[in-house]
C-alpha cells in the first residue's frame, strides 16, 4: 500500500521536469503565518513579488498573478484577448502545445495547428515532436492571411514533454516580416527562470507561465505577462471572463493588493524564490541550466539511445527526452526505477506515451543530485533488459568534472 511521506531514507528523488524540488529556503518562507491579505504587510509583499517576477520576465508592462496552476494562466491568456470565433495559429511542438489548442476548442476558437508533417524514420516518432517550432512556416501562414483574420499566435516557449526549446525571438521576426497584426502569445511554463526568456525584448504580448519549475515553488500560483498591445486588445476582446478578467487585477496590484484572496503562503514562497534568483543574476542561472543539460545528454549519447530532441540548436536546458528502444515500455522502466531507487522521471506524455521518458534537470538541483540521478536511471535500464552502448553516468562524470560552474556557482 502507497503511504504518503513514507520514503525509506533521504529523500526521494524528484527527477520529473516540475514539480521541481523546493529549496528548504522556501518551504521555510511558505510556513510563515497567513496575515491579513488586505493589510499594510501584505502591500509589501505584493509590491515587491510583482516588482520582482517584472525583472525575471523582463518586462516593464504588469505581470498578472493567479491562485492557478498553469492551466489557469492559459485560459486567462485567451480569454482575456480573444472573441467567439476568433482564428488563432498554434503550433504542434508537443503534448503542452496540443492541450493549448484543445482549450482554444472548448473556449469556442477556431485555432488553426501547424506541424511539420511526417514521423522520424528512426524513432517513428511525429517530427513535429522532435523539433522547435519552424518560425517560417508561421510566416508563410501568416502572408497567405492577407485579411488578417488570425488573431493570435500561440507557441510553447519549452515544450516539457519532449525537451525542446523553441526560438520566440524568431517567430515575432515572422509575424512582423509578415506585416501581421497578431498577437503572440508564449508558454514558458517550464521556461521562465530556467532558459533565457526576454518579454518585452522578443515582442510577447502575453506570456504564461507557473510557480512549479523554475522558480522552485510548490504548484498554485501561475502568471500571464502582458503588453501594452495585449491591455488594449483586452477592452474589445468578447469571450466571457470575471475571475480570469486582467482589468481589475492590474487597477489593483500597484497597491499591493488582488480583487480576490491571494495565495498568501505561496507569495511568501515568491518572494524568497525571487530573492534566490534575482541574488544570482538570470545569466548565471541560465548558463548552469545548459551545463546540467549538456552533462545529461553526454549521459545519453553514451547510453547510445535517441533523444526525443532532434535538433541540437533547440535541445531544452531544463529536461532531457529519452527514447526508449522499439518494444520497450518506457513506462515500465520508469516504474522499475521509482520501485527500486526512489527516484520519479517524467513520464511520455500523448503520442509518444510508453516509447520516451524524461529527466528534468532543474531549479534546485546540483552536479551530485543529477549525478545519483543518471545513476537510477543507468541502473534501472540495464535491470530493464535495454542493452546500453556504454556508461552514461562516467561520461556525464567526466562532463561535470571538466565543464566550469558559472561565476557565481
Ligand atoms: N504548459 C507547459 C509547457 C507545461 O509544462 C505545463 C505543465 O507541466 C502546462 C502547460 C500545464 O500547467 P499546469 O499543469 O500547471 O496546469
Amino acid at each position: 500500500m502507497i503511504k504518503l511521506n513514507q520514503h525509506p531514507t533521504g529523500r526521494h528523488f524528484l527527477g520529473i521536469p516540475g514539480p521541481s524540488p523546493v529549496p528548504d529556503r522556501i518551504l521555510r518562507a511558505i510556513s510563515m503565518p497567513t496575515i491579513d491579505h488586505r493589510g499594510p504587510e501584505f502591500a509589501h509583499l505584493g509590491k515587491k513579488v510583482l516588482s520582482g517576477l517584472q525583472q525575471v520576465f523582463q518586462t516593464r508592462h504588469p505581470v498578472a498573478i493567479f491562485p492557478a496552476s498553469g492551466t489557469g494562466a492559459w485560459e486567462a491568456a485567451l480569454v482575456n484577448t480573444m472573441s467567439p470565433g476568433d482564428a488563432v495559429l498554434m503550433y504542434e511542438t508537443g503534448h503542452f502545445a496540443t492541450l493549448w489548442q484543445k482549450m482554444a476548442l472548448r473556449l469556442g476558437l477556431a485555432p488553426e495547428f501547424l506541424a511539420l508533417p511526417g514521423v522520424c524514420e528512426q524513432t517513428g516518432l511525429p517530427r513535429s515532436w522532435r523539433q522547435g517550432v519552424q518560425a517560417e512556416l508561421i510566416g508563410e501562414r501568416l502572408r497567405a492571411d492577407t485579411a488578417h483574420r488570425i488573431q493570435a499566435v500561440c507557441v510553447v516557449h519549452n515544450e516539457t514533454s519532449t525537451g525542446v526549446t523553441s526560438d520566440i525571438a524568431a517567430v515575432r521576426r515572422a509575424i512582423d516580416a509578415a506585416g501581421h497584426p497578431a498577437l503572440l502569445m508564449v508558454d514558458t511554463i517550464s521556461g521562465l527562470a530556467s532558459a533565457d526568456y526576454r518579454h518585452d525584448e522578443w515582442g510577447v504580448d502575453v506570456a504564461v507561465s507557473g510557480s512549479q519549475k523554475g522558480l522552485m515553488l510548490p504548484p498554485g500560483i501561475s502568471f500571464n505577462a502582458l503588453s501594452p498591445k495585449a491591455l488594449e486588445r483586452s477592452k474589445s476582446a468578447r469571450l466571457p471572463r470575471s475571475y480570469w478578467a486582467w482589468d481589475e487585477i492590474v487597477a489593483m496590484n500597484p497597491g499591493g493588493y488582488w480583487p480576490y484572496t491571494p495565495n498568501t503562503n505561496l507569495l511568501y514562497g515568491l518572494s524568497e524564490s525571487l530573492d534566490m534568483i534575482l541574488e544570482q543574476g538570470l545569466p548565471v542561472i541560465f548558463e548552469r541550466h545548459q551545463r546540467w543539460a549538456a552533462g545529461v545528454r553526454a549521459a545519453v549519447r553514451a547510453w547510445g539511445l535517441p533523444m526525443q530532441c532532434a535538433d541540437e540548436r533547440v535541445h531544452s536546458p531544463v529536461l532531457t527526452g529519452v527514447v526508449t528502444p522499439h518494444g520497450t515500455d518506457a513506462d515500465a522502466i520508469r516504474k522499475l526505477i521509482h520501485d527500486r531507487f526512489d527516484l520519479s522521471l517524467g513520464t511520455g506524455l500523448g503520442k509518444v506515451k510508453g516509447r520516451m521518458f524524461r529527466i528534468g534537470h532543474l531549479g534546485d538541483c546540483n552536479d551530485l543530485t543529477l549525478m545519483a540521478a543518471l545513476a537510477g536511471v543507468e541502473m534501472g535500464l540495464k535491470l530493464a533488459g535495454v542493452p546500453l552502448a556504454g556508461s552514461g553516468v562516467a561520461a556525464a562524470m567526466d562532463h561535470f568534472a571538466a565543464a566550469p560552474l558559472a561565476a557565481g556557482g
